[in-house]
């Protein structure tokens, strides 16, 4: 079965064809400046980069179809060769624990969700509305970034505040890249060859966004963003946890709004407020090499975070297995891993220098005498969601 995996932005959709037999990638590409004007870049029989126009997300899907059954660059014949599109949808609140078949009740919920993803879940539906006008007949299934996380225990999502909040407007601790750390752990524990009903991994998806999870027994048992992305570790351009009455003082200081604020906590805090060089920590990588004290105070601060997140998560979960590193820089920064990886000698990880600067593969990089593994797991969201998808399906 060829699965359409989609991931729809406000202004953009990544895509990839799946073939399940052998999980086969058979193409994948991107539409960017959906509604703007359009650019398209795919990659299939053969790449292609094309400005086109898209005025809306059904333009962008109606190009991308066009483009998978083209004779030169596609890889289809037929649409019939779809056996179903797998969407991933940011936000399922309460609603689902798990990935569904799409239905107008789903609809209905996504939509209800849209208070607490006001960026993400409507470009979400519109995906999965234009794929039911372009393609009636085939199965959609909505794959969700907080799905995993609802097995959280109610100590763990419950915030500190008037339990009416919760009640009345569903705040609460949700959790984020759900899939990648639900992904990630299943491959520890297959690397490891160990079931992972019988293991705690603390799974750390360090990228753009960064975020920790607690996998006790398979499941989540805690993770480090919240009621929104913005909770938790230092990110590239976002705070991470700050103490909240930090808001009203900086407002007062610089006259600026709640809005204001909440904007400069999302994109100009993080490593890059820190550091003042940048988002992205090649460059301050870079620049903490060529002397630069504040890039050297950025990385600190955020090694620094995601250690003292496993700790919490080893009186979490009573002790740790595995700690595994996924995404961006979890996945290409040694330099980090084994900053962060410094902090955790009492834990049992010891680090082999040289396999831990192998790059691309999966790896458990610990000496054999370590009794916590370290491990690299390169995260596949896609992957992850196709196979959601098919088993739905099946
Ligand atoms: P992601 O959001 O998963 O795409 O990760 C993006 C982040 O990973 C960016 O901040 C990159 O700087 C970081 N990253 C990617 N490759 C490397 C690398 N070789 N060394 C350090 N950071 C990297």
């Amino acid at each position: 079965m060829k699965i359409l995996v989609l991931n729809c932005g406000s202004s953009s959709l990544k895509y990839q064809l799946i073939d399940m037999d052998g999980e086969v990638v058979l193409s994948k590409g991107l539409c960017e400046r959906i509604g703007i004007d359009g650019r398209l870049e795919h990659s299939g029989k053969a790449d292609y980069r094309a400005d086109i126009v898209m005025d809306n997300h059904t333009d962008a899907i109606r190009c991308v179809l066009d483009v998978l059954l083209d004779k030169a660059r596609g890889v289809i014949n037929s649409l019939d060769e779809i056996g179903a599109v797998g969407h991933r949808v940011v936000h399922g609140g309460e609603f689902f624990s798990s990935s569904v078949i799409i239905t107008p009740e789903v609809k209905k919920a996504i939509e209800e969700c849209i208070e607490l993803a006001p960026l993400h879940n409507p470009p979400n539906l519109l995906g999965i509305k234009s794929c039911e006008i372009l393609m009636p007949n085939v199965p959609q299934v909505a794959v969700f970034d907080t799905a995993f996380h609802q097995t959280m225990p109610l100590e763990a999502y419950l915030y500190a505040i008037s339990y009416e909040l919760y009640k009345k407007y569903k705040i609460r601790k949700y959790g984020f890249h759900g899939t990648s750390h639900k992904y990630v752990a299943q491959r520890a524990a297959a690397l490891l060859g160990m079931p992972i009903e019988s293991l705690k991994i603390i799974t750390c998806h360090l990228g753009n966004g960064a975020s920790l999870c607690a996998v006790k027994n398979g499941a989540s048992a805690d993770t480090s963003m919240g009621f929104t992305p913005l909770e938790g570790l230092a990110m590239g351009t976002r705070s991470g946890n700050i103490d909240p009455a930090i808001v009203a003082y900086w407002m007062e200081k610089e006259n600026l709004s709640v809005k204001d604020v909440i904007n400069k906590l999302n994109k100009e805090s993080g490593v890059l407020g820190v550091s003042g060089v940048s988002s992205d920590f090649r460059d301050i990588e870079a620049a903490k090499k060529a002397g630069n004290q504040q890039a050297a105070f950025a990385l600190s601060v955020f090694h620094y975070r995601v250690a003292k997140t496993v700790g919490e998560y080893c009186a979490a979960m009573n002790g740790c297995d595995a700690i595994v590193f996924t995404a961006g820089l979890g996945e290409n920064s040694a330099s980090s891993r084994a900053a962060i990886c410094g902090y955790l000698g009492y834990l049992g990880v010891r680090i082999d220098s040289d396999k831990n600067a192998i790059r691309g593969k999966e790896i458990d990089f610990s000496t054999g005498d370590a009794s916590c593994r370290a491990l690299v797991i390169p995260t596949n969201e896609e992957l992850m969601i196709a196979r959601e998808t098919r088993e739905l399906v099946n």
